[in-house]
């Protein structure tokens, strides 16, 4: 039987070793486009703070590690096109396209930050956070002493936890949200109030209501322009949040929400025959709406990776789930240590339960 997994971050090769325990005779094959694997990203904040200095403590294993289980990771392979009824694959690298087979596939290409409609964002000084190498560049930036005056742009998780790395880091912080209030999707409005005095305490300037229209400055940034005002920067972060990396698969005419989220059931398996997928690439069960939630957390990638790495292995050629019991759904659970502040959350919010038409 031939598994074969596109990504090999957190749900890729959960998926894997899980395969391979349970079904060590199978021939698992992981592609993934980045020459690394096994990245935790939830690291990057601390690494940028100097909590730690080498990078490879981020990214747990090696290729040649997940050899010695059996495991063939290619890196520097990226995934162009899948036909579903064929079973097949393009596969892009330095050697050219080749086209693999497959009897059971994986999808866990997570995902990649959504870029805003911000003027200027190709401007040198303006950064985002979601590979190794983002980090490696960040850090390497703010350790510049001309570079004094950081502006982050939205306060999700990273955007909190970036603006904390700042405060550490002895620099002036902007922190901006275009909603009225911190963190929104994820904490309840007595909550915000927290962060709020908490970042205010530490001197960070923290703007609500406003939104960023554009970056200045010649080659590099030297300002923002909000719908509210013009601030003088030395260096732009953009946390807006995540789009799932699934284009690619768009004429496959797999099932997705309406952010490109592929939809899955309860064991992980997709709308296409033989094809599973799990991480920030896909929904996941709320197990208190009863819905298709987006919840794009190393967390449930981990879960739902070793999940379909079980049902890919066992997975009968008439397509039953042997013996594998259902994801029985995420809550949602999330916590945040922000300066002096740690919170956490789990179930629904207030605006959750609302949209969920349950309060
Ligand atoms: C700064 C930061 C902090 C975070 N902190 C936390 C935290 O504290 N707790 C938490 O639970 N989560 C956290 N997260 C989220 C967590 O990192 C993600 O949920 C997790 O990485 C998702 O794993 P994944 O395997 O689904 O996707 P990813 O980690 O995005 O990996 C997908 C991989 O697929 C590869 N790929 C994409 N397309 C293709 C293709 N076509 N062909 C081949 N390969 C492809 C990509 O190169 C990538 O390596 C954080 C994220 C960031 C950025």
């Amino acid at each position: 039987m031939k598994i074969v997994i596109i990504g090999g971050e957190a749900a890729g090769m959960s998926a894997a070793a899980k395969a391979a325990r349970t079904n060590p005779s199978a021939d698992i094959i992981v592609y993934e486009a980045s020459e690394i694997i096994s990245f935790g990203a939830c690291g990057l904040p601390y690494f940028v703070a100097d909590e730690f200095q080498d990078p490879s403590y981020m990214a747990e294993f090696t290729p040649e590690q997940f050899a010695k289980r059996g495991i063939d990771v290619r890196t520097g392979h990226r995934v162009t096109k899948i036909d579903s009824v064929n079973k097949t694959l393009d596969v892009n690298s330095d050697e050219g396209t080749m086209t693999a087979r497959y009897d059971r596939l994986m999808i866990a290409t997570g995902a990649r930050e959504i870029i805003p409609p911000i003027e200027g964002l190709r401007k040198e000084g303006v950064y985002s956070l979601r590979r190794m190498q983002d980090g490696i560049d960040l850090k390497a930036a703010i350790g510049n002493e001309a570079c004094q005056h950081i502006t982050v742009i939205g306060s999700g998780f990273i955007g909190l936890e970036v603006a904390e790395a700042m405060v550490h880091r002895g620099k002036k912080v902007r922190l901006i949200e275009r909603a009225s209030r911190l963190i929104p999707d994820a904490f309840d409005s007595e909550i915000s109030k927290h962060f709020m005095t908490e970042l205010r305490q530490a001197g960070v300037e923290v703007l609500t209501d406003e939104q960023v229209i554009s970056v200045i400055g010649d080659q590099s940034v030297e300002g923002i322009i909000t719908d509210k005002g013009e601030y003088q920067t030395d260096l732009v972060l953009v946390c807006t949040g995540v789009k799932p990396n699934t284009d690619f698969l768009l004429e496959t005419g797999i099932e997705m929400l309406a952010n490109g989220a592929i939809r899955i059931d309860q064991h992980g398996k997709t709308s296409l025959n033989d094809v599973w997928a799990a991480g920030d690439c896909a929904s996941i069960p709320n197990a208190i709406s009863g819905k298709d939630s987006y919840i794009p957390l190393a967390t449930g990638a981990n879960k739902l990776g070793r999940l379909v790495g079980e049902a890919m292995a066992r997975s009968s050629a008439s397509g039953q789930h042997q013996q594998i019991s259902p994801f029985t759904g995420s809550l949602g659970t999330s916590c945040i240590r922000l300066l002096g502040l740690e919170a956490g959350r789990t179930g629904l919010s207030e605006r959750e339960a609302v949209t969920a038409g349950l309060r």
